[in-house]
């Protein structure tokens, strides 16, 4: 991590990276290890340079073919909730695309495994957790309403994308005892749930409102 490129001048320094860590405090995240990920992962090489300067704002930006990086409350929000109730082994992410939401995750568990349906984007990605020498993540380009049979089950699956509901395939990739982390429902409607599968049934807890982009069949 001594390219110079991730250190960060102005508005991408570390002193604009500790005012987003303290406003995700202030929102009630806690969890120690996600704060020094949003702290330590140069936000700013995931979006074009013209909003490199806005990169520490807590907000989602475009990144292109009608997609966005998600705001750091999220993806900090969404990683707490994965990692609550034990260590992960393999996890499952939907919806690479710029790799911001895996570069933060990846070295908190001990596989990711990533799929993207726009090509573009995940080569993008892969680039740029190469840069970073994340070495922990798979990527795929396919639709990740199929899930990763050959790799599958896993203690953990995050989706990126919003279906209207949780598709099956997915529910079943899931392990005993492993998280699967979604936004759910129609644009304005969404919820983030959170489901663990047990020995006899799901359980779900429902973590709020979100607004994300919708979770498309085939690929781009
Ligand atoms: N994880 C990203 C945010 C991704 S936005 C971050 O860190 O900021 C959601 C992504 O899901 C988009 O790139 C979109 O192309 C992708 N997506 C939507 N439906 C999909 C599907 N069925 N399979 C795989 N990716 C999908």
């Amino acid at each position: 991590m001594n390219d110079p490129r991730f250190a960060g001048i102005g508005m991408t320094s570390a002193r604009t990276r500790d005012r987003l860590v303290q406003r995700l405090r202030e929102h009630g995240i806690t969890n120690p290890a996600v704060l020094d990920r949003i702290r330590n992962v140069p936000r700013h090489i995931f979006v074009d340079e013209a909003l490199a300067s806005r990169a520490y704002e807590d907000t989602a930006l475009p990144i292109g073919f009608g997609q966005t990086i998600s705001q750091p409350y999220i993806v900090a929000r969404m990683t707490e909730a994965l990692l609550e109730g034990g260590p992960l082994a393999k996890v499952l992410e939907v919806g690479t695309g710029c790799g911001y939401q895996t570069a933060i995750l990846a070295p908190l568990v001990g596989r990711v495994y990533s799929i993207e349906r726009i090509e573009a984007l995940l080569k993008r990605a892969r680039e740029r957790l190469k840069d970073l020498q994340i070495r922990n993540t798979r990527f795929r380009h396919g639709d990740g309403t199929q899930g990763w049979k050959t790799q599958s089950p896993f203690d953990g699956i995050l989706i990126a994308a919003a279906p209207l509901s949780i598709p099956d395939v997915l529910i079943g990739q899931l392990a005993i005892g492993g998280r699967l982390i979604v936004p759910v429902g129609p644009e304005g409607e969404q919820q983030l749930v959170r489901l663990t599968r047990r020995e006899q049934g799901i359980e779900r807890r429902m973590l709020g409102a979100v607004a994300f982009v919708p979770l498309l069949g085939g690929t781009g």
